[in-house]
């Protein structure tokens, strides 16, 4: 029998509806400029072009979106899914950074269907988004629709709100704690993109955070790369994890284009945790390279050098060994191949074809549980005080 907790959602038995959405009190916006009105956001998001299917660009929020890039041209599409010239890798590999940055798809997501998860998280939402403004070379995300993928704001975020409030009342209160938490269901609500970097075009992530806090049994989490002052006035009483990622700044700035530098990331989670966010880190991913084990090593000390107790107290961390994927290698080769030198392993990698034909590399058994031990025992040695959720 399908687990009606995973069935897609037709909309009946609503118990959480829309009044999720509602605005508490100190949800009022925030006093003074926003960060994503400043030139520096403009320049991350030079957004020239928007593809869109007419009732998401009718709606409140798509409405939202065209007035943030009022000198954008608007294309009308079909779909959200394969645009042509747009999707897919042909043709726009050299192109491929530039497109992230420029263009956005405004979509409907048709499909609400919330997944077991029970690692990183117990579930995982329906996405608002999908696709990224950021290119980290070992991204997954962009694997459905070519790798040239930019965001695409699903603009129907109240049926997705609603979806979950309906979730979470069928769950009821979490039986028992496991590794995901303590006592909340802990809801992904970024598999696909990055919540902050949404939060520079549209109020998505806003509407997120502020029905979360609505809902005393489940949390929203979310990884992210990227340092978004605004989300700090969201005031999300602590129903939302944020998980910065980390890796050492050098790998970062070889293989994390255009997200903010690590050393900021770090120095974010003091201001975040002061404005109600739980905040946990990803080390991820784990790139077995030459010198890699002392570049953690003085990352996990930076760690425990600048961290204060109340940040440590309350962290915990996920630690991610790099997959890779051949497809997404061929593609990295025609603009970043430096990125390739330590990514594509070979001499330490072994492939498995997935369900959809894609050839997935992975550490091989024997380097991976290596290295995951190493991991463990630097942090037990340089940061006790950072609780390992898992490690894979
Ligand atoms: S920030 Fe996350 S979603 Fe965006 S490109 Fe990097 S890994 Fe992918």
């Amino acid at each position: 029998m399908r687990d009606p907790s995973t069935a897609p959602d037709d909309g009946s038995g609503t118990l959480f509806g829309l009044d999720a959405l509602t605005p508490g009190p100190s949800a009022a916006p925030p006093a003074g400029p926003l960060f994503r009105d400043s030139p520096a956001a403009r320049r991350l998001l030079p957004v020239r072009e928007i593809h869109a299917e007419p009732a998401a660009a009718a709606s409140a929020r798509g409405r939202q979106v065209l007035a943030r890039f009022p000198d954008a041209r608007v294309v009308e599409v079909d779909s959200h899914w394969r645009i042509p010239g747009l999707h897919g890798n042909e043709g726009n590999v050299e192109r491929w950074v530039r497109i992230k940055g420029e263009t956005l798809v405004l979509g409907e997501k048709k499909t609400l269907t919330t997944r077991p998860n029970g690692r990183s998280a117990d579930w995982i939402a329906p996405g608002a988004s999908n696709g990224c403004a950021m290119a980290c070379a070992y991204c997954y995300v962009p694997r459905r629709k070519g790798y040239a993928n930019p965001v695409t704001v699903f603009t129907n975020i109240d049926r997705i709100i609603a979806h979950l409030g309906r979730h979470i009342a069928r769950q009821g209160p979490k039986p028992e704690p496991n590794q995901c938490d303590p006592e909340a269901w802990v809801y992904d609500v970024g598999e696909n993109g990055d919540c902050s970097v949404d939060a520079l075009i549209c109020d998505n992530t806003a509407d997120l955070v502020h029905a979360f806090r609505q809902w005393p049994t489940a949390k929203a989490s979310f990884a992210t790369k990227f340092v978004n002052p605004d989300l700090l006035a969201l005031d999300p009483r602590g129903r939302t994890r944020v998980r910065f990622s980390l890796m050492p700044p050098d790998d970062s700035r070889l293989l994390d284009v255009r997200t903010s530098p690590v050393a900021e990331r770090i120095a974010a989670a003091a201001d975040f945790l002061d404005a109600g966010y739980e905040v946990h880190f990803n080390l991820s991913p784990v790139v077995v390279r030459p010198g890699w084990e002392e570049a953690w090593t003085e990352l996990l000390r930076h760690l425990d050098d600048v961290l204060p107790d109340r940040v440590k107290r309350q962290a915990a961390a996920e630690v991610i060994m790099l997959t890779h994927n051949r497809e997404l290698h061929e593609v990295n080769l025609g603009w970043h191949p430096r990125a390739e030198e330590v990514l594509w392993r070979p001499d330490l990698q072994q492939a498995k074809r997935s369900e959809n034909g894609a050839l997935n590399v992975r550490y091989r058994v024997g380097v991976k549980a290596d290295a995951v031990a190493r991991v463990r025992a630097l942090v037990a040695a340089h940061a006790p005080w950072l609780r390992i959720r898992y490690a894979f």
